[in-house]
């Protein structure tokens, strides 16, 4: 591996040239959305400049063009993930509409009075609401496993709620409120043990580490383009072949059928039966290019300067007094959940934005996780590859300074 060049990579990201409020930005809401390189800005302005069609229908030279760009944004989903197949990956929205169309299509079909969904309690709400939604509809019931005070998945606890009863398990390989990693192999390999399906919430996990669908073993994989260098609105789903053959339809339109008469209607197979409607061509493309970004990178020599930066910039807000650390599991990406005594989350992330550093403060979509630790809101940066060890110590210096103005 080419030995990771931080001040190299900055430079393929136009926006970390941005001063805020006359200093340079620190971008420390990744968890939230990364900035994009130059070469996913290129291939979007490149995409309208020389290939703009719809794709499929036409039998003109730019539906071609599309076609195989779109097509070509699928084969690099399927070799990011490693997947089996194209057919196993499906252009969505991002996760949020991923995890939705999985509830509505395999989960209406397959879960009726008395089946149990299992979620763990660091879910993001995009993997609570449509699970409470499905089994206020079909009178299953959803379980959640409980974590323990580091913010880490007791799997005893999680052994104990599977049965014959879990149709689903859906939990996150990253929580993005505190940054877990959660051990995901191994949790699938216990819910299939019980026949149970599992969804695995890649919204936080894909751009810090490794994720490969067959050695993981998940029926499902979400993710979103957004967070991984990407365009927003847009993202995948993968299912295994099986999985998706034997779910029905979601939206109906164009795209997705075979034929149609007034009577009745056949539809396509995987991915298309689930892409009606004009998807989003181009940023498929982008996020196509953005994927193909970090492969140049490569994963391993992000995850291994990522893993560096955070026990560093761990360490750095441990010496700011009155600073409290939510999540301290062993194993984490990316995100430092903290409050500072004195402040309300949100007055100190006014205070970091004068001096130009973005962070999330709030509930981040969360709010059951961090009532876990007995907050409402914490501060949260988080941390992308083009990230710097300068950086952290600017963050380590505001946040000194906030707590010595309250000593
Ligand atoms: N799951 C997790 C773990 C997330 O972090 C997010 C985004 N914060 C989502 C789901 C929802 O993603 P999106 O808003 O892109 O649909």
């Amino acid at each position: 591996h080419p030995p990771f060049d931080v001040s190299l990579v900055r430079k393929d990201f136009p926006i970390l040239s941005e001063l805020v409020n006359g200093r340079p930005l620190i971008w420390l809401d990744n968890a939230a959305t990364t900035q994009k390189p130059q070469a996913v800005i290129d291939r979007l302005s490149y995409f309208y400049q020389h290939e703009n069609s719809n794709i499929h229908r036409a039998a003109h030279e730019l539906a071609a063009r599309a076609t195989d760009a779109y097509e070509g944004a699928r084969e690099t989903v399927r070799r990011f993930i490693n997947a089996p197949a194209v057919e196993n990956i499906v252009f969505v929205r991002g996760t949020t509409e991923a995890i939705n169309l999985v509830a509505k299509t395999w989960g209406r079909k397959h879960l009726g009075e008395g089946d149990e969904v299992v979620v763990t309690h660091l879910e993001h709400h995009a993997n609570i609401v449509p699970w409470q939604q499905l089994c206020q509809e079909t009178g299953a019931k959803l379980k959640v496993v409980p974590v323990d005070d580091t913010g880490q998945v007791l799997l005893d606890e999680y052994q104990k709620l599977l049965t014959s009863r879990t149709k689903l398990v859906s939990f996150t390989q990253v929580s993005n409120a505190l940054g877990t990693v959660t051990p995901a192999r191994e949790m699938i390999a216990m819910a299939h043990a019980v026949g149970a399906k599992v969804l695995l919430d890649g919204a936080q996990s894909v751009s810090h580490m490794r994720t490969d669908v067959q050695s993981l073993d998940c029926d499902f994989l979400v993710f979103s383009g957004h967070k991984i260098f990407g365009p927003t609105g847009i993202g995948a789903l993968y299912g295994k072949a099986e999985v998706l053959d034997d779910m029905p339809a979601w939206q109906g339109g164009g795209n997705m059928i075979q034929d149609v008469t007034f009577e009745k209607t056949v539809y396509h197979g995987a991915p298309a039966k689930f892409e009606a409607g004009t998807g989003n061509i181009a940023d498929a493309v982008g996020m196509g290019a953005a994927l193909e970004y970090v492969e140049r990178l490569g994963i391993e020599n992000i995850a291994r300067y990522e893993h560096e930066l955070l026990v560093y910039a761990t360490a750095a807000l441990n010496k700011v007094p009155g600073l409290r650390l939510i999540g301290t599991a062993q194993h984490k990406a990316s995100v430092l959940s903290f409050n500072l005594q004195g402040y309300k989350s949100e007055e100190v992330g006014a205070a970091l934005n004068q001096e130009g550093i973005a962070v999330r403060s709030g509930h981040h979509c969360a709010q059951p996780i961090l009532r876990r630790f007995g907050v409402e809101a914490t501060v949260r940066p988080s941390l992308a590859f083009y990230n710097t060890y300068a950086e952290v110590d600017v963050l380590q210096g505001v946040l000194s300074k906030l707590a010595s103005a309250k000593r």
